[in-house]
């Protein structure tokens, strides 16, 4: 999990604008396979969501962009072949069609989640996003066949009602008192007065920093395709979309 002032987080264009597949920026750095952008729209991975990959093409050049890492505050992407060197004017290029995908995956486990803790009042324990499916495990003993039944109607009701997905920077304050936040508290570093929430309109927040599709009827529908006992009390969900 990522929670991120507005201000610290200005050239992270992920944050702000999960649809920016392209981005025209400069590379601030440059060194043996890595470059450093004055902004980026490649999300680096984390908090259950898959890193991006992509391209960065300049004038006489192009390299894919394979990996990410952080260096202190500074966000690295990891090139193959030679790397544009500082100042060069670059277009920096998602695979939208796998950052989409994901955006999908990840929009549909917020509704996942929300339906779960709505109907049975269990929290998420774990859960990974992937481009072709995804898997939450939920502090939950039963879940039986009506249950999961259950789970994906009222999941694709939600979809199709077409909420709006809103990101939000919020005060610490207003977050704590926030009524649709489930969030554990506790998960949100103490020393960060602004929170990220990712917010499905009337039913449920988060505080989040990844990337999520800006109407719910974008996900598609939902099926659970498989559960998985965890342990005694931790049951897993993975679903698929279709379009
Ligand atoms: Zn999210």
């Amino acid at each position: 999990m990522v929670s991120l002032t507005p201000q610290d987080a200005g050239h992270l264009i992920y944050l702000h604008d999960a649809y920016a597949a392209e981005v025209q920026t400069v590379v601030l750095e440059a060194s043996e396979g890595r470059i450093r952008l004055r902004e980026t729209p490649f999300y680096p991975g984390g908090g259950g969501q898959p890193a991006d990959r992509g391209w960065v093409r300049w004038e006489g050049g192009e390299a894919p962009v394979v990996g990410h890492h952080q260096d202190g505050e500074r966000l690295w992407h990891e090139v193959g072949g030679v790397p544009p060197p500082a100042a060069t004017g670059v277009r920096a290029a998602l695979d939208w069609a796998h950052r989409y995908a994901v955006m999908r995956h990840h929009s549909a486990v917020h509704v996942l989640s929300g339906v779960v803790n709505h109907l049975f009042g269990s929290a998420v324990t774990g859960g990974q996003i992937y481009a072709d499916r995804a898997r939450m495990d939920f502090a939950l003993e039963d879940l039986n066949r009506d249950r999961v039944a259950a789970i994906e109607a009222e999941a694709n009701r939600i979809i199709q009602e077409g909420r709006p997905i809103v990101v939000r920077f919020i005060p610490r304050a207003e977050f704590e008192r926030h009524d649709l936040v489930r969030t554990a508290r506790d998960l949100v570093p103490a020393h960060l007065d602004t929170i990220r929430i990712v917010e499905i309109e009337g039913f449920d927040a988060q505080a989040d920093g990844g990337t999520h599709v800006r109407d719910t009827r974008e996900i598609g529908m939902l099926r659970v395709v498989k559960t998985e006992n965890k342990g005694k009390a931790n049951r897993r969900l993975e679903i698929a979309l279709s379009v």
